[in-house]
């Protein structure tokens, strides 16, 4: 590792997306995902596709869904991807897309995704960010969550699942990120009481990452490095890997394959529970 530390990602093939035999994983049960115009949204949208789901792709990124049903095509994804443009900001839009993809077919799966970043000390955090964020962080996912939960007790099966993306930052806290903090210890929350109302049938999980290459860490990079003065280079391998045992940054498509998992079969005793994919960082210590 050096200067030149890749931070993109590679393009997303079909031979690293894990496809799963489930009964209900056909165009008759429909996925919401939010975030899906990029990262580990988009991922985690294409790799559903291609486990035969149909899946309502949702973000404020019009031209980045675009991009994500392109994708889906290439790997061979049989489910369809519809793309909805909704700032989840917005309550109305919220609650039609819930609609809309209720009327898609059945739906069962729900993926918060969508979240955003921003670097500061709590003494300097503007207010309108920390709103911002846990709007789309928190409040949207808890008005999706109650918007989508009627629908999917009303599947012949009642079987469904939400699932929220956390991180290593909603188990443990680092500098200058307090609000994501907040908010993905916030989404873990919900996850268990989403859980504890969904009698076993509507499962819920979250999953905990470290970072991901995506376009919410290459951006933190030059802000960190300001923040803590220290160089670019150093935020990636001191910051971001330094108490990792893995030194390499998972790929979206990884990520995605959790979701996957939780939402399949072979996830049906995952409820509540989080899915930590850290590399290691959070369990060990020097
Ligand atoms: P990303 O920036 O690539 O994608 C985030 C997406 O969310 C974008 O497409 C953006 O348009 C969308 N979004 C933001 N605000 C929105 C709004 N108001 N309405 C609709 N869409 C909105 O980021 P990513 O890294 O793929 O992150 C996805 C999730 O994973 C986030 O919740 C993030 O906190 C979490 N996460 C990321 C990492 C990482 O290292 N990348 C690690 C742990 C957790």
């Amino acid at each position: 590792m050096g200067d030149d530390y890749e931070l993109s990602p590679p393009e997303l093939t079909a031979d690293r997306i894990l496809t799963l035999t489930d009964p209900r994983f056909t165009d008759e049960s429909v996925a919401i995902v939010t975030g899906a115009a990029s990262g580990i949204g988009r991922a985690t949208a294409v790799a559903l596709a291609k486990n035969g789901l149909t899946v309502i792709a949702t973000d404020m990124d019009e031209d980045g869904l675009a991009e994500t049903v392109k994708i889906a095509d290439q790997v061979g994804a049989t489910g369809p991807i519809e793309t909805a443009d909704v700032n989840l900001t917005d309550d109305t839009a919220v609650e039609a897309l819930v609609e809309t993809a209720a009327e898609l077919g059945q739906l069962r799966y729900v993926a918060n995704i969508a979240g955003l970043q921003h670097i500061d000390p709590i003494e300097k955090f503007p207010m309108e960010t920390y709103d911002l964020m846990q709007n789309v962080m928190v409040r949207a996912p808890f008005l999706l969550t109650k918007c989508s939960l009627p629908h999917i007790r009303e599947a012949d099966d009642g079987v469904g699942a939400i699932a929220n993306m956390a991180s290593v930052h909603g188990h443990v806290a680092t500098q200058d990120k307090p609000v994501y903090i907040m908010t993905k210890f916030a989404l873990r929350g919900l996850t268990q009481a989403i859980a504890a109302e969904g009698e076993g049938r509507v499962r819920s999980f979250s999953v905990s990452t470290a970072y991901v290459k995506t376009p919410l860490v290459t951006k933190q990079v030059p802000d960190t490095a300001r923040e803590r003065g220290i160089s670019e280079r150093e935020v990636v391998e001191d910051v971001m890997l330094g108490h990792s045992r893995v030194k390499e940054m998972m790929e979206p498509v990884d990520v995605a394959n959790l979701f996957t998992f939780g939402f399949s079969q072979y996830g049906q005793h995952l409820d509540g529970g989080d899915l930590r994919w850290d590399g290691g960082m959070t369990h060990t210590y020097e």
